[in-house]
């Protein structure tokens, strides 16, 4: 149960959705990153031009779509989405970018993973705003006609910039990896959402919550939900720190966000490894994991606090990690 708690890839519901803000003024934390978005928005509309194309990249779950929401929303366009492995053929993606319209968003999410020989098509509508459609099969009939097509933003959003292609990457006039929350900062986005159910909460509940968080919107608000059932039950809807412990520990959620999945990956490093170097595949089918998600969901956030380094030969687990499983040892820890 845990596992899906803090698994950032689950699909939103209309109750996550009214929680996006809709501006970069509501959107909390990223100062950096908003404070030049601000800068390139206002340039853009000053010269009544299109953004420049936008690449974030960094962990699910940090607000990337949210931003792309917002972007359009300050350009006044429209956004139109979609994602890399759902896109199967080049007239899919020909298909959508043929109805957008002049100052539209279109927002590519998991770009990645999008085959090569359709990203290919990306290049000139990019660059230039064309599309070359080829009609008919074999060479004999076979001839390209040119579709132009207004001038928009590509939004794209990645967990890993690396698998990007070169002549992709290098078409984002702005590029900018996404990071994980400060503590304060989640604190905000928690009480935001707190105001948007109308739910009362004491301040070290929302810290509390914040610090369990992973340093992910998505997962504060998800925590934040499931704190507010028990509450619901216990105290009449009112979070104190007390419900808030309370609940996160019966989520097997511990003091510093980790759940059961992340202790199966320090203790597989540890105990079936010796402390590591092990590569990704090996470490996930000794434990019964997904490569795929613990190399973009639970590794970066145990390399982030320092569990985990990564070394030529493969992952190790650090002093750091070993000591907080030692301080869990035989205490009652997400298992
Ligand atoms: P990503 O696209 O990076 O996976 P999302 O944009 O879908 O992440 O964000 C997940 C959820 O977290 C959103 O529903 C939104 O409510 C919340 N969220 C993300 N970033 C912020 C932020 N900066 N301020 C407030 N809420 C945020």
């Amino acid at each position: 149960m845990s596992e899906r708690l803090v698994e950032p890839e689950l699909q939103e519901d209309d109750l996550d959705l009214s929680l996006r803000p809709s501006s970069l003024n509501e959107y909390i934390g990223q100062d950096r990153l908003k404070e030049n978005l601000k800068v390139f928005i206002e340039a853009a509309r000053t010269r009544h031009e299109t953004l420049d194309h936008v690449l974030f990249y960094g962990p699910p779950g940090l607000g990337k779509t949210t931003l792309a929401n917002i972007i359009a929303n300050e350009m006044k366009g429209n956004l139109k989405t979609v994602s890399g492995p759902a896109i199967q053929k080049r007239g899919d993606l020909a298909a959508v970018l043929s109805t957008l319209e002049a100052g539209d968003v279109l927002f590519i999410d998991e770009i990645h993973r999008l085959n090569k020989s359709i990203e290919e098509i990306l290049y000139s509508a990019m660059e230039d705003y064309f599309l070359d459609i080829i009609i008919g099969k074999d060479s004999g009939t076979a001839h390209s006609i040119r579709l132009d097509l207004p001038p928009f933003t590509l939004v794209g959003a990645t967990t890993r910039a690396g698998d990007l292609s070169a002549p992709l990457r290098d078409r984002f006039g702005i590029s900018s990896s996404m990071e994980y929350y400060t503590i304060n900062d989640l604190s905000k986005i928690v009480l935001r959402t707190a105001n948007v159910f109308s739910t009362g909460v004491d301040e070290d509940a929302v810290r509390e919550i914040a610090l369990r968080s992973r340093g992910t919107p998505r997962i504060a608000n998800r925590l934040f939900r499931r704190v507010r059932d028990f509450a619901e039950v216990y105290n009449e809807g009112y979070i104190t720190r007390d419900i808030a412990d309370h609940a996160l520990d019966r989520l097997q959620i511990d003091e510093i966000g980790l759940d059961r999945v992340d202790y199966k990956v320090l203790e597989g490093i540890q105990e079936r490894f010796n402390g590591g170097p092990v590569g990704m595949e090996a470490l996930a089918s000794s434990i019964g994991e997904e490569p795929y998600t613990l190399e973009d969901v639970y590794e970066p956030y145990l390399l982030q606090i320092g569990f985990l380094n990564r070394t030529p030969r493969g992952r190790v687990i650090t002093s750091k990690g070993l000591a907080h499983l030692r301080k869990h040892q035989g205490r009652d820890k997400p298992i």
